[in-house]
């Protein structure tokens, strides 16, 4: 068991005086910690703290906080090996993976913010009316709530804290009460080289610690990634304050394979990029439109290449596909599995089992034949499931692909340039890839449109959710 104090406010780890959850190794089942969550008294102290930092840390010049931001991801690079073992012990994350993606993008996360709170551009000052002197501020918000998912727990934490300390912020972060390990180790690093406050890790599920956390009056702004319904909530919640929100709620990305796309570079693609991180993606290619003429060497070459998918020990280096994060999502993506195969035309290619392990674990499953209107093309499976559904034009796909709830990613795969600019022009996604999928860079936006939420991760524009723009005006 892993002995953890769960709580991290004001510089110091704290103990929880709530409910306890347990937390799991999702590649065995086993419990390998048991956390007391935040009380309302810890919620309270811990948006206390974070609002006395922010009288400190919202005044250091930018220079300052990114040259603290800079140490940080020198320290997690210097811990890389802890937190990979770490994230792959609560997640069930191959190794390689979780060393070289989870925590190399933390640590570039923290780099570019660092950089980034350097360089916020705007308006110039000047005359914009005679004998008056405008200028433009970009202040930062005050204290920033960030709410994380399981499916990338130190990733998020990153994605949440760094921007926002960037523009001179101050953090409360709820992990998941599924993974909160990492979050708090992170917590841990961060009190290394900032003031106390400024980061703060409570911990506790969402009815009770995240909904207390994001109606608190003092926070002037909650970032979530997380599920629709999770995002709905919130709104709801912080009516009565008016705070500022950022959400990144779910994803069912289109891949549209159309007749002249290279067929093995899209299988490829759709083998990594719909099995990743065991599918719990929010950007997953889980949802193939393939032409009519291309569909059936579609299904059978991706088959093949599904097949070769190593499932199993995470700590093994060959290990590809690790388990889900719960039992219940386990279960829960074998319900969608089982209904696609008994309600629907669609055919099971291959997969549609939990293996004989230990542990949470969920075959890596093709769907064949599926419609455009089935649950399976529909719905968010967040599992390893990839559904293939045959469209005969380019309008029909295309119609097909923006006829979802979501708008998150998506990909076009195609030889013709005219083509492919054509796609990307109309499709209703905060990212479209051309002959690639779930390639992301820091410099660019990750974020969606529609019910995948509003606001993006990541560049220079998240920057500017966490400030706002003010104008002062000086009469000569
Ligand atoms: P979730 O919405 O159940 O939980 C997310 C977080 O919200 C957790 O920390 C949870 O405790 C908290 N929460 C739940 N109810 C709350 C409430 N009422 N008030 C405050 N906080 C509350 O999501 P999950 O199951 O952890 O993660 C999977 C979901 O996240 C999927 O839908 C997935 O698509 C989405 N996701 C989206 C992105 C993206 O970038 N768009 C990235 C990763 C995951």
């Amino acid at each position: 068991m892993i002995d953890i104090r769960g709580q991290f406010i004001a510089g110091k780890p704290a103990t929880g005086e709530d409910a306890t959850e347990a937390v799991y190794n999702p590649a065995t089942g086993n419990e390998i910690a048991r956390i007391a969550s935040a009380s309302r008294a810890q919620v309270d102290a811990a948006v206390a703290a974070a609002e006395r930092a922010f009288a400190v840390w919202s005044r250091m010049p930018p220079k300052e906080r990114a040259r603290c931001m800079l140490r940080i991801a020198d320290r997690i690079e210097a811990l890389t090996d802890e937190f990979a073992e770490l994230e792959m012990l609560n997640c069930g994350k191959p190794i390689g993976t979780a060393r070289a993606v989870d925590v190399g993008n933390t640590i570039d996360v923290f780099r570019f913010f660092a950089g980034a709170a350097r360089t916020v551009p705007g308006i110039p000052a000047g005359e914009y009316r005679p004998g008056h002197t405008s200028m433009l501020r970009r202040d930062p918000l005050g204290v920033c709530v960030g709410i994380a998912p399981w499916n990338y727990p130190l990733m998020m934490a990153a994605w949440k804290i760094a921007p926002a300390i960037a523009a001179g912020n101050t953090v409360v972060l709820k992990p998941s009460e599924h993974t909160p390990l990492t979050a708090l180790k992170l917590a841990e690093v961060c009190a290394e080289f900032l003031p106390d406050g400024v980061v703060n890790v409570v911990t506790g599920n969402g009815a009770s610690v995240g909904a207390r956390l994001v109606a608190h009056p003092r926070v002037r702004m909650v970032s979530l990634t997380g599920d629709v319904a999770t995002g709905r909530k919130i709104l709801e919640a912080v009516a009565p304050t008016i705070k500022r929100t950022h959400f990144e709620l779910g994803g069912k990305a289109p891949v549209i394979v159309l007749a002249d796309a290279d067929i093995p570079a899209a299988v490829e693609a759709i083998a990594e990029g719909g099995y990743y991180n065991a599918g719990q993606d929010c950007t997953a290619a889980c949802r193939v439109y393939a032409h009519t003429s291309i569909y059936e060497r579609l299904v059978a070459d991706l088959q093949a290449t599904v097949e070769k998918i190593t499932l199993g020990d995470p700590a093994k280096p060959g290990t590809a596909l690790g388990p889900l994060i719960t039992a219940r999502q386990r279960d829960r993506v074998d319900g969608f599995v089982a209904r696609a195969a008994a309600d629907t035309q669609a055919e099971i290619v291959t997969g549609g089992f939990s293996p004989d392990l230990p542990g949470f674990f969920y075959a890596p499953t093709l769907i064949a034949g599926a419609r455009h209107s089935d649950e399976i093309v529909q719905k968010e499976v967040f599992g390893p499931v990839v559904s293939l559904t045959r469209f005969d034009t380019d309008d029909q796909a295309l119609q097909w692909a923006n006829d979802c709830e979501y708008g998150l990613a998506s990909s076009v795969w195609t030889r013709d340039v005219g083509k492919a600019s054509a796609f990307a022009s109309r499709l209703e996604y905060g990212v479209t890839w051309i002959n690639t999928h779930s390639v992301n860079v820091t410099e660019m936006p990750h974020g969606g449109v529609k019910g995948s939420g509003y606001g993006s991760d990541l560049s220079i524009y998240c920057l500017e959710h966490y400030m706002v723009t003010r104008h002062v005006m000086i009469k000569h």
